[in-house]
């Protein structure tokens, strides 16, 4: 066959047009598009030398070659893979297949083309982004099994020729005639720039992307002892890439020193991981994922609450390092890469951002990663407890954002409780089946620091009785707490707010009358002690909750606490005014003591300041700041000179 010209496909000229004449950002890709297309056609070649006895694989073994000529500007990608006869190299390199591409093409005007250059990253380029460096491009074929070999050239002017050629053997050589007026550092013939090129996108294509290597040595033969040595060069082929993709091997061929190795190389880390998840999807949405979960939090991330997001591959090829759109931010501990079959290699962070496959592969992942924590929890308990000590708030997180899997989330929570150790937790799960036969809720209550609610008067009448009492001491509570309203059908309640009922019937009949009996006693002595409160309280009443202390403060049923407010504050909003009502313990001794004050002398200045005392003492309790604490101090002496 003599040489014959033909034209383009229109939307392969309007695409080279787009490639050459848009100064595409990121012109290194052009290796990524042509190791990854080698990368195919061996796997093509290597899956029929499988079904097809009269094939087998090279003698040099299944590989992908890189020549340059520096002089020449020449850069050659040479592989053994499947090829193409004169059919499928019309059809394959002149033709654009991906309908997407197409109709992407059409929307995209030329001139918005120009002035978005990123645009052209959008799209499968493929082939074509050859002409990003190269002002022309050669390419010679053969395919597996058949004799011929075909020769195909173009300029990117809208016409290629196509001419039949002599091939020793089957596979497809690439050769780029670099564009002219590049600077050194986008020179491509250079080993480095290839290496570098290779290393950053390539590095887990399976198989060995080499390069000829010349190098100065020794000549050990020509040395003589004592004198300067005699040096000569000698070429090696060395392998570029790491060819360890171990997310696609099956996880019985993996060893858990190749893991923590992985690990550690491709997300910078410097220990091991606590665990390896590594599964193959199946079914409508095909894909591997290889997560790892840190054994520490790094020291940002609780303020940094943008995903990092995991490594996406597509069938092996890098195509970016942090994609958000696989991993919700209360996952952003996760570390990890996903490789998928059916995604586009030029799939771009924008088309990511609404892409169907892209959420369904993001949703498995997840779901992944939460039987996982599941599974830890209840196998490896230890480790779920450290596990969660370092990353327990920010999983907190998703009670709120992911809303599908709140009933997931909420059962790998953890908290103390007035009957854990210091440091050790339990789930709600544990709470719930060790709760007092008649309780019906949950009980928790907030603070700053387990010793703060520990101590907490609040937690009197629950400890008499036997009640656990969960402590939220987690600033992030306070909102999971709405996400939270009950667990297993049990409704949390805040033993800080509104009335607190933990008797029978029976015991609440009687504890009503005397209560009755109480606050006719004490009535004036309650109105006397607001009074001199002012509007610092809402009310003055007798507490059910107390057994030893003598005051508290408490906030009505879906008012703000003290532990809210505080935070609220600290992080520059603000606060509502509202008021809480002081409860004082009618059977401790310095309500008779008050009592008897008060009988004596109704107007006796020192009520007032005993007010101040027990209204104080509640929010020294709570570990709120008082707001006079020199006032606090100078009635504390005052006392204690009058004894
Ligand atoms: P894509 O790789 O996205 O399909 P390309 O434009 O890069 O798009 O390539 C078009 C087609 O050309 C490929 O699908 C493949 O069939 C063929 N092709 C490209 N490079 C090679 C190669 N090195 N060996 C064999 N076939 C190739």
């Amino acid at each position: 066959m003599s040489t014959q010209t033909k034209s383009f496909q229109t939307e392969v000229s309007q695409l080279l047009d787009l490639v050459i004449h848009s100064l595409y950002s990121n012109k290194d890709i052009f290796l990524r598009e042509l190791i990854s297309n080698a990368s195919d056609a061996i796997d093509r070649a290597r899956f029929e030398t499988l079904s097809n006895d009269e094939l087998v694989e090279p003698s040099e073994g299944w590989k992908i070659k890189l020549e340059t000529d520096k002089e020449q500007q020449l850069v050659r990608i040479i592989d053994n893979g499947i090829g193409m006869n004169q059919e499928e190299l019309e059809k394959n390199i002149g033709t654009i297949a991906n309908s997407g591409t197409k109709a992407f093409l059409k929307q995209l005007g030329e001139a918005e083309a120009k002035e978005r250059p990123e645009l052209i990253g959008q799209f499968g380029v493929g082939f074509y982004a050859s002409f990003m460096v190269a002002d022309k491009v050669e390419l010679s074929t053969r395919r597996m099994g058949e004799q011929e070999a075909w020769h195909w050239s173009s300029a990117g002017d809208g016409t290629y020729e196509i001419s039949e050629t002599e091939k020793a053997s089957h596979g497809t050589t690439i050769t780029l005639h670099l564009r002219e007026g590049d600077e050194e550092s986008t020179d491509f013939t250079q080993e480095y720039k290839l290496r570098q090129i290779v290393k950053q996108y390539s590095d887990y294509i399976a198989f060995p992307v080499v390069m000829d290597v010349t190098r100065q040595e020794k000549d050990e033969e020509a040395s003589v002892e004592g004198e300067d040595p005699v040096m000569k060069e000698v070429t090696s082929e060395e392998t570029l890439n790491s060819m360890k993709a171990i997310w696609t091997r099956s996880k019985s061929d993996v060893s858990e020193e190749e893991y923590n190795q992985f690990y550690k190389g491709a997300f910078h880390e410097y220990e091991d991981p606590r665990s390896v998840i590594h599964w193959a999807a199946e079914g409508t949405t095909e894909f591997k994922g290889l997560l790892f979960l840190p054994k520490h939090a790094p020291h940002d991330l609780f303020y940094n609450e943008d995903a990092k997001g995991l490594h996406l591959y597509v069938k092996r090829v890098f195509i970016m390092d942090d994609c958000k759109e696989l991993l919700p931010g209360y996952l952003r501990f996760v570390k990890g890469v996903v490789d998928s079959a059916d995604l586009d290699l030029n799939v771009s962070r924008e088309i990511l951002q609404d892409n169907p496959l892209v959420r369904r592969i993001g949703k498995n992942v997840v779901s992944k990663v939460l039987s996982t924590l599941k599974s830890m929890q209840s196998k490896e308990a230890e480790a779920y407890e450290e596990f969660y000590a370092e990353f327990g708030r920010v999983l907190k997180e998703g009670m709120h954002t992911d809303h599908g899997n709140r009933e997931k989330i909420s059962k790998l929570l953890r908290y103390e409780s007035s009957k854990t150790e210091a440091g050790k937790t339990i789930s709600l799960q544990n709470y719930v089946d060790r709760m007092q036969p008649d309780q019906k809720e949950i009980y928790y209550l907030n603070g700053d620091s387990r010793e703060i609610v520990e101590n907490s008067p609040l937690l009197e009448a629950f400890k008499e009785r036997n009640l656990e009492v969960l402590f939220f001491t987690d600033t992030i509570d306070e909102w999971v707490i709405p996400a939270l309203d009950s667990f297993d059908e049990k409704p949390l309640k805040g033993i800080h707010r509104g009335e607190v009922n933990l008797d029978s019937e029976e015991e609440k009949q009687e504890k009503e009358e005397q209560r009755k009996a109480a606050e006719e006693e004490y009535q004036d002595l309650l109105n006397a002690l607001q009074n001199g409160l002012g509007d610092k309280v809402k009310a003055v009443r007798l507490s059910d909750r107390l057994t030893d202390s003598a005051s508290v403060l408490v906030a009505d049923e879906g008012g703000i606490d003290a532990h809210m407010a505080q935070m609220m504050k600290s992080m520059g909003q603000v606060v509502p005014e509202t008021k809480r009502t002081l409860e004082l313990n009618p059977s401790h001794p310095v309500l008779s003591r008050l009592k008897n004050m008060h009988a004596e002398k109704a107007d006796d200045e020192r009520l007032g300041e005993f007010a101040e005392l027990l209204h104080d003492q509640a929010l020294l309790t709570e570990g709120s700041p008082l707001p006079n604490p020199a006032q606090f101090a100078q009635r504390v002496s005052k006392l204690m000179a009058e004894v």
